[in-house]
């Protein structure tokens, strides 16, 4: 039994939390929110007092937190991690935030004698809760050793992508990616229909000619196909778009600072930002059809 400090227990801390608890683990719960705590309790795990309750026992911290600026407060900041961690702890940073505060935070985990990863998900809150969710990681084969098998309870495929930073670029990279064919997608089925050709029979053809994508076949974003995607539950999130244009976001800095050139990724980030501005309802990011069909 290893103890755990594990802080950020919002829709996807939860679940991580919990399979941690659940294979025998001691799991210290911190968040802000009291009602995220208490969940936590619930489901196995103990509620921490405060930042040094939480860390000073733990041989392993991991977090999963909303952005960049959360995750440097958090480990670098006053009352952080860093000020109650013991020497050689793992620290294993799960939240998708920017690659420079991710080689910063970790740069200064390191020169403070500690042991710490980016290791960013896919798989959301249906991945977190079953523990299958897909990690791609960053930083030593040291550090990483050492989080791979608390990463094998939560998750199902874990990836060592490089140095430190590398889990976030790999997580922007394909989410950009996915945010790219998603748009496509809709774009094929919305002139498919009003050339005269139903979703399912555009779906029969292409879903096994050369469109073929993740986009279509595990997620279509035409209502009908595809039994388990969001546009049959009125585009109910699933990921929404607000975090579809985060990663988008992260992803145009990214490029920015590597000037790389990735119009489509700008493109695309452009249209998630139309989408957001013109809905109230937190919809599913393959609610991106209803801007491209003019039904938003
Ligand atoms: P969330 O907002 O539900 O949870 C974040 C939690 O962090 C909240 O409970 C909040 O109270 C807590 N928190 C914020 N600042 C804190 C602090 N200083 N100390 C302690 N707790 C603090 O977000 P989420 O959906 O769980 O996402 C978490 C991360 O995972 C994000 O970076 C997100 O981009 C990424 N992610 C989310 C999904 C998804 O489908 N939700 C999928 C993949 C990746």
């Amino acid at each position: 039994m290893t103890t755990i400090a594990f802080i950020g227990l919002g829709n996807m801390g939860i679940g991580m939390a919990t399979n941690l608890a659940a294979a025998g683990h001691e799991v210290r719960a911190l968040d802000l929110s009291a009602e995220a705590v208490a969940r936590a309790v619930e489901a196995g795990c103990i509620a921490a007092k405060n930042a040094k309750d939480a860390v000073e026992p733990a041989e392993v911290v991991v977090t999963m937190l909303p952005a960049g600026a959360h995750v440097k407060m958090v480990y670098g900041g006053e009352d952080g991690v860093f000020e109650y961690a013991a020497k050689g702890t793992l620290m294993i940073d799960c939240s998708t935030i920017d690659v420079a505060s991710a080689r910063k935070v970790i740069g200064s985990a390191v020169h403070k004698g500690f042991d710490m990863i980016d290791a960013p998900v896919s798989g959301g809150v249906g991945g977190a809760a079953a523990g299958t969710l897909t990690f791609m990681c960053g930083g030593t084969d040291g550090a990483y050793n050492r989080a791979k098998p608390f990463l094998d309870i939560m998750g199902k495929n874990v990836f060592h992508a490089g140095d430190a930073g590398n889990g976030q670029a790999a997580k922007i990279c394909n989410n950009m990616l996915l945010g790219i064919h998603m748009i496509g997608t809709c774009e094929a089925f919305n002139l498919a229909e009003k050339l005269g050709l139903d979703a399912q029979t555009f779906y029969d053809i292409s879903s096994t000619a050369s469109g073929q994508n993740w986009s279509m076949t595990s997620y279509c974003p035409a209502p009908g196909p595809v039994e388990s995607a969001p546009s049959n539950r009125d585009y109910q999130p699933g990921f929404t778009a607000a975090m579809m244009l985060k990663d988008l976001r992260l992803a145009q800095d990214a490029a920015k600072s590597a000037k790389a050139e990735t119009p489509l990724g700008k493109h695309s980030q452009d249209l998630y930002a139309q989408m957001e501005a013109a809905q109230k309802d937190g919809l599913d990011f393959s609610g991106i059809m209803k801007l491209i069909n003019g039904s938003l």
